[in-house]
């Protein structure tokens, strides 16, 4: 596959790449199970990021390609506007089963992007049902990634995500990025910088609560750098958020099933917003599926008018897909049987002793971690970003590992099969990459 001629790369304008760049040389991944990739040139790669944050329960998993098969032949597909299938519901009830208290209801989309914007729009359509209709606003945070939507590149926070692409929504705010000078190499969660969370309070001096339609954040920054909130951050943003019924959104498209131990992190962090956004592990990567989670008396809002009457109008054709259903139902029983939701509490401590051993290399300037997310953030070298890009090259050619690079920080976030030996395995590419490199 690496001989192929650069015109049959050509075709396929590969997302979120440099895509020039790759081509010259392709990283070309075929095959996949257990912790393991299989590249065409035969190496088995272990899988340090669960693909894209998605699969959780590692690769191959046998149980989800028979349900998905099985689903395919027995409905391959059915609308769910104004129709129905039995296993959107059962999965819709299984999700509720295990969110936060009171969040009752789920929308299905099929990516975290739309899982985004559709919890933007449900929330601006909350006050108007309600007839609050003068909060419009939309607050997100520095830093944010909330997927490729307008509505996402609006409330989210990284420059180069809304550069190119014009005047976005209006009446969008944003909060600072919630760090404080200081917190480097912070095992967990920072101690200081809950106030950080106050700046919220000024917004609404500024614009008036009554114009604040919701607040998004991550409950952990994943691809803006992978940035842990600091202890009791949370908590603030959802006393002021209630305190002037603003809707508080937690985007946990990458937080969500078992990231940092618990099915979601506001179950983790004791913290229950009113929508929770989710895709990725839902379907374990299998299948394209996303998931919005929605507080009862926020739907309650939607359920007044004649019954006749379409109550949001909104939704995807694929919303609820039989076959990506049927992948999620098999998903979640994979992560009840096999505990996986615990093993950010199981290895928590040793994937975080593992990684800030690391600590020892100058190169760094900050280690940051929580349950089975880490990072290594590396001081900028002549380029921005070349040095993340090197060490990401080294662990994925010379490693034999699959890490993840933004700017100059590498993110990890294995698959939550993984043992200690995985763990070792995974910080020895990177302890290597940075010995040969710096
Ligand atoms: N929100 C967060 C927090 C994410 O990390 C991502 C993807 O990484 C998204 C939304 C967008 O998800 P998708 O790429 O499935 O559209």
């Amino acid at each position: 596959m690496s001989q192929s001629p650069r015109s049959s790369l050509d075709a396929f304008w590969m997302p979120f790449s440099a895509n020039r760049q790759f081509k010259s040389k392709p990283r070309m991944m075929v095959s996949a199970k257990g912790m393991y990739y299989q590249s065409d040139d035969g190496r088995q790669i272990l899988d340090g990021t669960a693909g894209l944050w998605c699969s959780n329960a590692g690769h191959g998993r046998s149980e989800i390609s028979a349900a998905v098969s099985r689903q395919i032949d027995q409905l391959d597909f059915a609308p769910t506007f104004q129709m129905g299938h039995p296993l959107a519901f059962e999965l819709a009830n299984r999700l509720v089963d295990m969110s936060p208290p009171g969040l009752d209801h789920v929308f299905f989309t099929n990516s975290g992007s739309e899982a985004v914007d559709t919890a933007l729009k449900i929330a601006l359509a909350y006050h108007k049902a309600k007839g609050d209709s003068g909060r419009t606003r939309l607050i997100g945070r520095e830093k944010g990634y909330h997927g490729t939507g307008f509505g996402g590149i609006s409330v989210g926070g990284l420059v180069n995500n809304r550069r190119s692409f014009g005047p976005l929504l209006a009446g969008v705010d944003h909060l600072k990025h919630a760090w404080t000078a200081g917190s480097e190499f912070t095992q967990g969660l920072p101690l200081h910088g809950a106030d950080l969370a106050d700046e919220l309070e000024g917004m609404i001096a500024l614009h008036g609560g009554e114009t604040i339609a919701a607040v998004i954040v991550e409950p952990i920054v994943g691809s803006g750098g992978v940035w842990m909130p600091p202890v009791g951050y949370l908590e603030r943003l959802r006393a002021i958020t209630q305190q002037h019924g603003i809707v508080l959104i937690f985007d946990e498209v990458i937080t969500g099933y078992g990231r940092i131990g618990d099915a979601f992190a506001a179950t983790r962090f004791g913290v229950t917003p009113d929508i929770i956004t989710s895709a990725k592990g839902l379907t374990n990567g299998a299948i394209p599926m996303g998931a919005v989670f929605v507080a009862d008396f926020m739907h309650q809002a939607f359920m007044q008018g004649p019954e006749q009457i379409i109550e949001l109008f909104h939704g995807y054709t694929y919303s609820g897909h039989p076959v990506a259903a049927a992948a999620g139902l098999a998903t979640l029983d994979i992560y009840a049987a096999e505990g996986l939701f615990n093993k950010a509490y199981e290895l928590g401590d040793y994937f975080q002793a593992q990684l800030h051993s690391l600590a020892e290399f100058d190169v760094l300037k900050d280690i940051r971690n929580f349950g089975l997310v880490g990072a290594l953030e590396f001081k900028p070298g002549a380029q921005f970003g070349a040095r993340g890009y090197q060490v990401f090259e080294h662990c994925f050619w010379q490693g034999n590992a699959l890490v993840r690079c933004t700017g100059d920080t590498i993110a990890v976030s294995p698959p939550l099969i993984l043992s200690k030996e995985h763990i070792d395995e995974l910080i020895g590419a990177l302890r290597a990459a940075v010995k040969t490199l710096y």
